[in-house]
């Protein structure tokens, strides 16, 4: 029985009405990209690349994240693997940047894209080590933290920057290379239909979003549960996100830890959401799951969610009495 579920963890996900939901896994290292695929993932649909700048005394350079990349790249074949820029600043800083201010409130602060922009060399160079890796594989590049247009264009024209560099220097990359941006603040939420317009795809990101919906530090325990998933608030920005997405004709997958609770998921999916990405060890409980359920119940069940009056009462639609 053993085998035969291992087995079954390297088949899609298919759902009882035919419909295949792309399960990903969540990676934060070159072992977990070897775990990944050990425990069946389709590819990697959130590679966090904050390893890579953490605990160190300067940045990586572009040939050791080059390394790195290509490494993983290699261990997905041509899986698909979906890299983040760097996702720091605010409550996780580096000893090597100087944002020259406290900051009291580090979540609303230079964090993820922001520092980035105000960082070009920095995140140029790792542009151009994803670009670099690019050659012979499927990656695709995604933003962290996107709130308006401006940082979604400034991001871009940075990319088209290395491009260009890499291009007069006749090194090769992969010319047609995805962009993407995390939808995971209400903002990009408000303004998705607007976004959409400027990627090819967007990955939902529930764990942030959830913590600006709903006012709640996602590493306050006081508050935390709070920030649920599941609150009604956040099950209609997602539904919202996935309207936006489509209607400009984009895919749209979630990676928060939410994605994980098998439970949860005929919700997600009922939501529209294309692909899900996961931690390596939920991927098989994952498509099992998927592939006892009906696009049409998971579809009611959203339906249903999205009247709720709480994360409490969402959860009590799905998870057994007791
Ligand atoms: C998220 O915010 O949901 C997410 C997947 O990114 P991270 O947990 O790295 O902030
Ligand atoms: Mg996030």
């Amino acid at each position: 029985a053993q085998a035969e579920a291992k087995a079954r963890a390297h088949q899609p996900a298919i759902t009882q009405d035919g419909h295949q939901i792309r399960v990903l896994a969540n990676i934060g290292s070159l072992a977990d990209a070897q775990l990944a695929m050990v425990n069946g993932a389709e590819g990697v649909g959130l590679l966090r690349t904050e390893f890579l700048y953490l605990d160190r005394a300067n940045a990586p350079s572009e040939e050791e994240q080059l390394a790195v990349y290509q490494a993983i790249a290699q261990v997905l074949h041509q899986r698909p693997l979906i890299i983040r820029t760097l996702d720091v600043g605010g409550d996780k800083p580096l000893s090597y940047i100087n944002t020259g201010i406290a900051e009291t409130n580090p979540f609303l602060g230079v964090r993820g894209i922001r520092m980035c922009l105000e960082n070009p060399q920095l995140f140029k160079t790792q542009l151009r080590a994803i670009l670099r890796a690019s050659v012979n594989s499927n990656i695709k590049v995604m933003w962290p933290m996107i709130t308006n247009l401006t940082e979604a264009r400034a991001a871009r024209e940075i990319f088209t920057q290395a491009q260009t560099e890499l291009r007069q220097g006749g090194i090769a990359f992969d010319e047609r290379m995805e962009v993407g941006t995390m939808i995971e603040t209400p903002a990009a939420v408000a303004i998705a239909d607007q976004l959409a317009k400027e990627v090819d795809f967007f990955s939902i990101g529930t764990n942030d979003l959830s913590q600006y919906v709903m006012v709640g530090d996602r590493t306050n325990p006081k508050v935390a549960t709070l920030a649920d998933a599941m609150h009604p608030a956040v099950l209609r920005m997602i539904q919202q996100t996935v309207q936006a997405a489509h209607a400009a004709k984009i895919w749209v997958g979630l990676c928060g830890e939410v994605a994980a609770e098998t439970l949860i998921a005929p919700i997600l999916l009922g939501l529209g959401v294309d692909e899900l990405s996961v931690n390596p060890q939920a991927i098989a409980p994952l498509k099992q799951a998927i592939s006892q359920l009906t696009i049409d119940e998971a579809q009611a069940l959203a339906k249903v969610a999205l009247k709720q009056d709480s994360a409490l009462s969402v959860r009590e639609l799905v998870y057994p009495i007791g």
